[in-house]
C-alpha cells in the first residue's frame, strides 16, 4: 500500500476525530486498504481512550508540560488551545 499521501500527523488527527486539512474522507478510504495504516489508527484511538478513561494516575504537570512542548513543535492540526487547556487543567490537580 502507498502511504505517500498520508502523514503521521494525518493518522493522529483521523484518530483523534480532528478534522484532517479536508482529507477526512481520504485517509478514511487509505485505511480501509491498507492494513498498516488501520492498525495505527486503532493503536492511537485505543491511547486516546486510555488517556481519557484512566484517571487513577495524573502525571506532574513538569511532565505535562513536556510532553505538550513535544507535541507542539510535530503536531500542527492540534488545536493548541485544545492542548493548552489539558496542560491547565494537569497544573491545577
Ligand atoms: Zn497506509
Amino acid at each position: 500500500m502507498n502511504h505517500d499521501s498520508i502523514c503521521d500527523e494525518d493518522l493522529i488527527a483521523y484518530a483523534m476525530g480532528e478534522q484532517c486539512n479536508g482529507s477526512t474522507e481520504r485517509i478514511a478510504a487509505h485505511i480501509v486498504a491498507c492494513a498498516d495504516c488501520a492498525a495505527t489508527v486503532q493503536r492511537l484511538v485505543t491511547i486516546r481512550q486510555v488517556c481519557i478513561t484512566d484517571d487513577s494516575i495524573a502525571p506532574p504537570p513538569e511532565t505535562r508540560v513536556r510532553a505538550y512542548g513535544m507535541f507542539r513543535r510535530t503536531l500542527r492540526l492540534i488545536n493548541e488551545e485544545w492542548m493548552a487547556a489539558q496542560c491547565a487543567v494537569g497544573s491545577a490537580a
